[in-house]
């Protein structure tokens, strides 16, 4: 029997979204404007059109302005860079997203590098990610900020002395959530592709994140009782039972086994996935409210 607590990431989301829809208003009265979200995107990959999209919807939704761009596939890494450029200038805009993947003849690295620090709302730019293992001031990339809240939401703001392994180390994921838990004085152990007997480092931690792409990797027997289990990972994999050809999403944890192990745990999806966004939102008002020189809302 399942005795976790399930962390419930789509209606946290939906309660951060509210709380910034009013943060938003309160900004608005002040200033006289309300902060600005770009997203650009190239090309016409149709899971980039769709999350780009949700993205756009809920940026209108929390009441932000949302300037989306959308350039042809065959778009030149020269006007690419020039919008970009135009945008950091944009006075309106307080946040920057370059939609990834870019076409493969267009340089990811340079157009990151070419966002303005201080808008750069994916938290990508090296400068972003330079600040965040200095513990200076920043914009922190929207999962691994999700993941946190998620886990404080459950253990509390003091996560001091915990013991947190983190599987996976990219960029994107794994290196910001362990730079956050270790600023957070949790003892952190960053587990990757050659670790050497990964269950038992995993069965000492009280806070598990699976940041991996393999599917349901992480089993029962990994998980020490009582923990934390945070499960970033989106999988899909064949569902025969949903009919021929159907497929179903999974995360990296083997969700149904490790819940009667652990104290709480994310489900996929509606756990980790909603925060992306609410996060991506939360960090436009906090680089609005930086611009504009005033206190940042909690
Ligand atoms: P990457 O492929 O960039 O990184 C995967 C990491 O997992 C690497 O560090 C790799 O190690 C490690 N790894 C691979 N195989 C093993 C293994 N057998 N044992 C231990 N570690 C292993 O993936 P991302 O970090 O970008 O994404 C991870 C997952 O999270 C994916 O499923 C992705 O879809 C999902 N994701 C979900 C998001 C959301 O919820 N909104 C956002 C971003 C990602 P090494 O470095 O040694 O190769």
């Amino acid at each position: 029997m399942s005795t976790a607590r399930l962390i419930d990431g789509k209606g946290f989301a939906e309660g951060l979204r509210g709380r910034i829809a009013d943060k938003v208003r309160a900004f608005a009265s002040e200033t006289g404007r309300v902060p600005g979200l770009a997203v650009i995107l190239v090309g016409d990959d149709p899971a980039s059109r769709v999350y780009v999209a949700n993205k756009g919807k809920q940026t209108v939704e929390v009441g932000m302005a949302s300037f989306e761009h959308r350039l042809p596939a065959d778009t030149a890494q020269n006007d690419l860079i020039a919008l970009v450029q135009r945008l950091n200038a944009d006075p309106a805009v307080d946040g920057i997203l370059c939609q990834l993947p870019l076409p493969k003849h267009l340089d990811e690295l340079a157009v990151i590098a070419a966002i303005d620090p201080d808008k750069d709302v994916d938290g990508l730019h090296v400068v972003s990610a330079g600040r965040l293992a200095s513990g200076l001031p920043g914009l922190v990339s929207c999962t691994p900020l999700g993941c946190m809240m998620l886990i404080r939401d459950v253990l509390g703001d003091d996560l001091s002395g915990k013991s947190a392994v983190v599987i996976g180390r990219s960029i994107l994921v794994g290196k910001p959530v362990a730079q956050l838990l270790l600023a957070a004085n949790c003892t952190v152990t960053i587990a990757h592709s050659r670790t050497r007997d990964l269950p038992s480092v995993v069965r000492g931690a009280d806070i598990v994140v699976a940041a991996v792409g393999r599917p349901e990797m992480v089993k029962a027997d990994w998980i020490k009782p009582g923990a934390t289990v945070i499960d970033v990972g989106i999988n899909r994999v064949p569902a025969p039972e949903k009919g021929e050809g159907k497929t179903r999403l999974v995360g990296d944890v083997a969700f149904a086994e490790c819940s009667d192990v652990a104290g709480a745990i994310t489900p996929v999806p509606g756990g980790v996935g909603p925060m992306t966004i609410a996060c991506l939102l939360y960090n436009t008002l906090i680089a609005a409210h930086r611009r504009e020189g005033l206190a940042e809302p909690e």
